[in-house]
């Protein structure tokens, strides 16, 4: 089986002509030609903030561009028969289609409740600093724009554990909701801010089974309409672990499947929490590598004066690399955006080949490297400075290399702060594979590595087209390689 590459085909900003379900379809051969084995598409159901809605504020997930509600019946990236036929298109390709699946919370409630709450500490969330009072809320949802179709589920204050905003009162604040269904929060992965379970919006209450029962049989219709072979979990260290993994399996079963499933769990600081994670959701899903893209970020930012060798010490890939993602950038660390942290342009080719074309993870790409992004953000009225991402012209190369040449025994030469390296060996299946990979965070750098006896006598040029030597592997299957200072080089073998 050919190496997989991912491709998560959207970024905050997406504002091009082209709506994105178009525009993916438009792309789906190209891709495949590529190199890129997987596309996640970002969530696809109706969002409060409607049509101009990234989609982490889901609303509806019913409606997938087909009612009108949020004042819009398509949402910002088109209609759900758009949307039906690029997963089509995308498959027919070969590619796998990701779906982003957003289980935390909801937003934009339809009508006020009376509803029982505690108020609780911001910091810590196991403190609540009040008796049980009652606010008016919006936790009421009953979607009239869909008027019941393809559900009658009516969510209610029963359906939440959290809310932030008392309309009556009209006051911000971390609210937990008294039902009947368990006393405060629930029990979540992340321990930051002593729970944390409330994220944003109205949290959603997975200890009430109409809850569990009514988003497995979404689960359900979401795929017969669609037919996605992939799930991307947002936000999972806020939910309820036993409730994904029962969804997971419930999808599994119904569909006599195994769904490719990756979830994100940010944390840059503690791996152990993130392989706690993997053990109890038993190879159920993989991870994003949130830890590796922070130590590129670092690399990038720190120049000559970061140790190269250490690159992936406390990454999740370095310890788990069957149930790793790993990634460069996504559409939370892109500028402007919470958790900017977006990898320095000089230093992306670096990191791309870190993900790319090693044996470990799963690389995911991200959208602006492939085909550049320009934008402002339009919310941030002091930072109207318009961001422009140009795309890496020799990332089509690097991962059409991973395709077809990046193959065989690895052998590594992380073992100089400024200047790592390893190679591939290549398998008989692929013609011409092995690969030498040589970068450099300073000066010039040069490396003798082993590729083996098997390609002894073999001459090998850098794809990357940034050295002009013919490099020659000797009798005993070693060479000493090249690439330029703050630079990588990929030798192949012509
Ligand atoms: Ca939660």
């Amino acid at each position: 089986m050919d190496n997989q590459t991912l491709l998560q085909f959207f970024h905050w900003y997406y504002n091009e002509a082209d709506k994105l379900w178009i525009k993916a379809a438009k792309e789906a051969e190209n891709l495949a030609e590529m190199g890129i084995t997987g596309i996640w598409l970002p969530p696809a159901y109706k969002a409060n903030s409607g049509a101009s809605s990234v989609g982490y504020d889901p609303y509806d997930l019913y409606d997938l561009g087909e009612f009108d509600q949020k004042d819009t019946l398509a949402t910002k990236y088109g209609t759900k028969e758009e949307y039906q036929n690029a997963i089509k298109i995308l498959q027919e390709n070969g590619l796998i289609v990701i779906a982003d699946i957003v289980f935390n919370h909801k937003a934009g409630g339809d009508e006020l409740e009376k509803v029982m709450v505690r108020s609780v500490n911001p910091e810590d969330r196991e403190e609540f600093t009040s008796e049980p009072f009652e606010i008016e809320a919006w936790t009421k949802f009953n979607f009239k724009g869909r008027a019941g179709q393809y559900s009658q589920f009516i969510w209610d204050k029963d359906c939440f554990s959290g809310i932030d905003w008392a309309e009556d009162l009209k006051e911000t604040g971390i609210y937990s909701i008294q039902n009947i269904y368990g006393e405060g929060w629930e029990e979540v992965p992340s321990k930051e801010l002593g729970n944390y379970d409330y994220l944003m919006y109205n949290d959603i209450e997975f200890r009430n089974p109409a809850v569990r029962e009514e988003l497995k049989r979404w689960g359900e219709w979401y795929v017969n309409n669609c037919g996605m072979k992939g799930f991307r979990l947002d936000a999972v260290k806020h939910i309820a672990t036993d409730f994904l993994i029962e969804w997971l399996d419930h999808m599994n079963e119904t569909f006599q499947t195994q769904f490719f499933v990756v979830a994100e769990n940010w944390n840059i600081d503690n791996v152990f929490e993130l392989e706690q994670y993997l053990e109890i959701t038993k190879g159920r899903m993989q991870l994003f590598d949130s830890l590796l893209h922070h130590n590129l970020f670092i690399a990038g930012a720190e120049k000559e004066q970061y140790d190269l060798s250490k690159i992936f010490e406390g990454t999740l890939v370095q310890l788990q690399p069957l149930y790793t993602v790993t990634f460069v950038d996504n559409h939370d660390s892109q500028p402007l955006q919470a958790l900017e942290s977006y990898v320095e342009f000089w230093f992306r080719p670096l990191a791309y080949a870190l993900i790319l074309l090693r044996e470990d993870g799963i690389p995911c790409i991200f959208y602006p490297d492939l085909y550049g992004a320009t934008y402002k953000d339009e919310d941030k009225e002091e930072e109207m400075v318009e961001v422009s991402l140009v795309p890496l012209a020799k990332l089509p190369e690097m991962i059409h290399i991973r395709k077809e040449l990046s193959y065989g025994l690895q052998r590594d030469y992380l073992d100089f702060p400024n200047c790592i390296g390893w190679t591939r060996a290549g398998i008989a299946e692929k013609v011409n594979s092995g690969i030498a990979v040589i970068m450099s965070n300073g000066e010039e750098g040069f490396k003798a590595m082993e590729m083996g006896l098997e390609n002894v006598g073999k001459t090998m040029i850098d794809a990357m087209g940034n050295r002009n030597e013919k490099i020659t592997i000797d009798e005993k299957g070693w060479a000493e390689f090249f690439c330029n200072a703050e630079s990588v080089s990929v030798w192949t073998i012509v």
